[in-house]
């Protein structure tokens, strides 16, 4: 009374006169299985659980296309944990771990389901939105900001807090996603030149 996928092989042959065909019906339960899991790991990040940085940008630039032929607003956020080397050297790269995590699902709860959320570097995030004006990005890059902020760390070893900085920036036309991503690097470059825990719009 249940689905599962086959592998079907049917071959005709002829006998006394008449058409005949044979086959056989393969149960790949297992293979799609496998399947699914190599696929899952090549495109996860498997700390936080987010898309990883190849899959992430496979993803912006199917979006950045579906933006050029609508002629839709994009925005895209990128962002980076303040002074991450400190949390790793005090509290121990485990520690640096949890706050990896707790902050992907901070950002998680603080956008919205379109918005596609990736890890592109150690403690690099990006968002892209879609259908998202600059300003309504900027709105988006500081609720982050203060959701980040006001985030409860408790690591194993103790209570502690963390800010992020961030850049946001808007797609120009005919731009490419690399040149986007220059952009955004370059705002939030400015945004820790600024002091940190901070946006900077692009
Ligand atoms: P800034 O405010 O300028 O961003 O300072 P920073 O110390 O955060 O910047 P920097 O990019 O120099 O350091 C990033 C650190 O992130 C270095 C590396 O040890 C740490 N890191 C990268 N990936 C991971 C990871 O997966 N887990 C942990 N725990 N640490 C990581
Ligand atoms: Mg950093
Ligand atoms: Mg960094």
């Amino acid at each position: 009374g249940s689905h599962f996928p086959v592998e079907l092989s049917i071959s005709a042959f002829r006998l006394r006169g008449r058409w005949w065909a044979v086959g056989t019906a393969r149960d790949i339960t297992d293979r799609k299985v496998a399947e699914a899991r190599l696929r899952e790991m090549a495109t996860t990040d498997s700390l936080t659980g987010i898309l990883n940085r190849r899959r992430f940008l496979e993803l912006a630039a199917d979006e950045l296309e579906r933006a050029r032929r609508y002629q839709r607003d994009t925005a895209l956020i990128m962002f980076d944990v303040d002074h991450f080397k400190q949390v790793n050297d005090s509290r121990g790269h485990a520690a640096g771990d949890q706050v990896l995590r707790g902050l992907t699902a901070t950002a998680r709860e603080t956008l919205r389901g379109a918005d596609i959320l990736g890890r592109i570097g150690g403690e690099e995030f990006a968002v892209l939105l879609p259908e998202t004006d600059l300003p309504a990005a900027s709105r988006a890059a500081e609720r982050l900001r203060r959701a980040a902020e006001s985030m409860e760390l408790l690591t194993d070893g103790g209570p502690f807090a963390v800010t992020v900085s961030l850049g946001v920036v808007l797609l120009n036309p005919g731009e490419t996603l690399e040149d986007l991503l220059k952009r955004a690097d370059q705002a939030l470059y400015r945004a820790k030149q600024g002091g940190r825990n901070r946006v900077e719009v692009g």
